[in-house]
């Protein structure tokens, strides 16, 4: 019956792109020049997902070789935050267009394999929350959450600092401003996790809310965002 309902919708409500309104492809709300524009984060360090330059068989980043970060598997960063992808950060983070997230989900979806017992959104401080509105990493995995059937946690991580916007301060400073930013309000039960976010600009934040999160009794951490910006 539910298959004969969306079958119907798709034919009332066929996907139209959500940047131009041209007819939507392989069932998602973006038009094949749009999805083509999307550049796959494919040749990346397979450790932390840095984009690495040219041609390089030994896919580890230098400072993942100087510096193995323990607290996360790995980071898995889908697209590069270019063109399309920044355009559908922006729908969603300033225009708020909550329905991007869905079409950045399927995205998610069609590009890697994901298994985990719970998806845990980065946490924003409630002050933050508060001005936008919504937190952008927890609507994504709601999601994320219905296409992969994997309940989605964010009552148990928090931000209890106020950490400055990343991009305003310097490589030392970013470190230092998102370090001890995470808290978590009692143990995790959940040990296979994908903790996720819109975009990673640089690690710091992720590898703070991870240390957080293991602290806590989660063992196995892979973190995941929509896009990842090159240097
Ligand atoms: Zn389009
Ligand atoms: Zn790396």
């Amino acid at each position: 019956m539910l298959k004969i309902l969306k079958k119907i919708e798709k034919i009332i409500y066929p996907p139209a792109c959500i940047i131009c309104n041209k007819p939507g492809y392989n069932n998602i709300d973006l038009c094949k020049n749009c999805y083509d524009d999307l550049l796959v984060n494919n040749n990346c360090c397979q450790k932390c997902a840095t984009p690495l330059m040219g041609d390089v068989t030994y896919k580890i980043c230098g400072s993942c070789l100087n510096n193995p970060h323990k607290n996360y598997h790995k980071i898995l960063s889908v697209f590069i935050y270019k063109g399309v992808a920044k355009n559908l950060v922006h729908l969603l983070k300033f225009k708020h267009k909550q329905t991007v997230a869905k079409i950045m989900a399927q995205l998610i979806d069609k590009n890697i394999t994901l298994s985990a017992d719970a998806i845990i959104p980065i946490a924003l401080h409630k002050k933050r929350l508060k001005t936008r509105g919504f937190n952008q990493a927890t609507i994504i995995a709601s999601e994320l959450s219905k296409i992969l059937k994997i309940p989605v946690v964010d009552n148990i991580l928090y931000r209890h600092i106020d950490t400055k916007p990343q991009v305003e301060l310097s490589a030392k400073l970013r470190i230092k401003n998102v370090s001890n930013a995470f808290k978590c309000s009692q143990k995790m039960t959940f040990k296979n996790v994908i903790l996720i976010d819109d975009v990673a600009t640089t690690t710091n934040t992720i590898i703070s809310a991870a240390k957080t999160l293991k602290k806590h009794g989660c063992q196995n951490i892979t973190a995941l965002t929509f896009a990842r910006t090159s240097h």
